[in-house]
C-alpha cells in the first residue's frame, strides 16, 4: 500500500482542542478530514508541527505483540526458539503518544523497555498469504512494549505484565509508502543516552509478512490495527527520571520519560 515517491509521515496532533489526523509537510502538518488509513484526504488547511501535541498516530482496535522474535533476545531470556510466532495482546488503553510519561507501577521488582518495529495495517486482512501480506500494510512506526518482568514470569502469560496504562508508547508518526522496506532497518534503544539495544529488523525470526499470515489466520486484522514485531536483545529496567529513546532508521525516534505511579 501507499504511494510511490518519498515516504509520507502521518501523525495525529491536537489542534484547537481536538485530535486531528495529518501529514507532515516540511515544518507544518497538512490536516486531513479523517483517518488517511480509511481513505480520508487532506482538507487544505495546515498548522505548524509541534511534537508536544502529538497523539498516538493510529487508532487500533487491537494491538498484537510478538514474543521472542529475535534470536539473541530468546537467548538472553533463556527461552527456546519458537517454531511459530507467539502472539499476545496489549490493550488499547495502554497506548501512549511520543514524549508522554511512562508510569512505572509500584510494588514490582522490574519494569523493562522493549524497543520494537510497529506495523500498522492498512486494509482488512483475513487469511492472508505471506506472499501477499505486505500489501495489507499501511506503514511502519515505533513501539515500546513496556513490560513488568516479574509479573510476566509469575503469571505465565502477558496480560497484566504488558497491559498497564502507558505501557504502549507509539510514534512519533507512521511512515507510509515510498517503497520503504522495513525488512532490514537498524533499531537502536538508548536509556538516558546510553545505547542498550542495537540490532536490525533482518534479525527477526518471523518476518513481518509471516506474522501477518499467522495472525490473520486466527483473527481479522482491521485498518489501523498495530502489530509490534518483537524486541532484540538488550532489554533492561527503567526507573523514574529515566528517558527511553527508540530510533529506527528511515522511521524516526520515539522518546518517552519515565515517572513513578502516584501513591
Ligand atoms: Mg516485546
Amino acid at each position: 500500500m501507499g504511494s510511490p515517491g518519498k515516504p509520507a509521515r502521518f501523525v495525529r496532533m491536537t489542534v484547537e482542542g481536538a485530535v486531528r489526523f495529518g501529514r507532515i509537510d516540511g515544518d507544518r502538518v497538512a490536516l486531513y478530514a479523517g483517518d488517511p488509513i480509511a481513505g480520508a484526504a487532506a482538507d487544505g488547511k495546515s498548522v505548524p508541527f509541534d511534537a508536544r501535541l502529538l497523539g498516538v498516530p493510529c487508532v487500533p482496535s487491537k494491538i498484537l505483540g510478538v514474543g521472542t522474535n529475535y534470536r539473541a533476545h530468546a537467548l538472553e531470556m533463556k527461552k527456546p526458539l519458537p517454531d511459530e510466532p507467539l502472539l499476545f495482546f496489549k490493550p488499547p488503553t495502554a497506548l501512549l503518544p511520543a514524549l508522554a510519561p511512562i508510569v512505572r507501577p509500584r510494588g514490582y521488582q522490574r519494569t523493562d523497555y522493549e524497543g520494537e518495529l510497529g506495523v500498522v495495517i492498512g486494509r482488512r486482512a483475513r487469511r492472508v498469504r505471506e506472499s501477499e501480506a505486505l500489501d495489507y500494510v499501511f506503514g511502519y512506526t515505533i513501539v515500546n512494549d513496556v513490560t513488568v518482568r516479574d509479573l510476566q514470569k509469575k503469571d505465565g502469560q502477558f496480560t497484566r505484565a504488558k497491559g498497564f496504562d502507558t505501557f504502549c508508547p507509539v510514534g512519533p508518526w507512521i511512515v507510509s509508502g515510498g517503497g520503504l522496506d522495513a525488512g532490514d532497518l537498524r533499531l537502536v534503544t538508548r536509556l538516558n543516552g546510553v545505547v542498550k539495544q542495537d540490532s536490525r529488523t533482518s534479525d527477526l525470526i518471523f518476518s513481518i509478512a509471516k506474522v501477518i499470515e499467522v495472525a490473520s489466520r486466527v483473527m481479522t486484522l482491521e485498518p489501523g490495527d498495530l502489530i509490534s514485531t518483537g524486541t532484540p536483545s538488550g532489554v533492561g529496567p527503567i526507573a523514574p527520571g529515566d528517558t527511553v529513546e527508540i530510533e529506527i532508521e528511515q522511521i524516526g525516534t520515539l522518546k518517552n520519560p519515565v515517572v513513578e505511579e502516584a501513591e
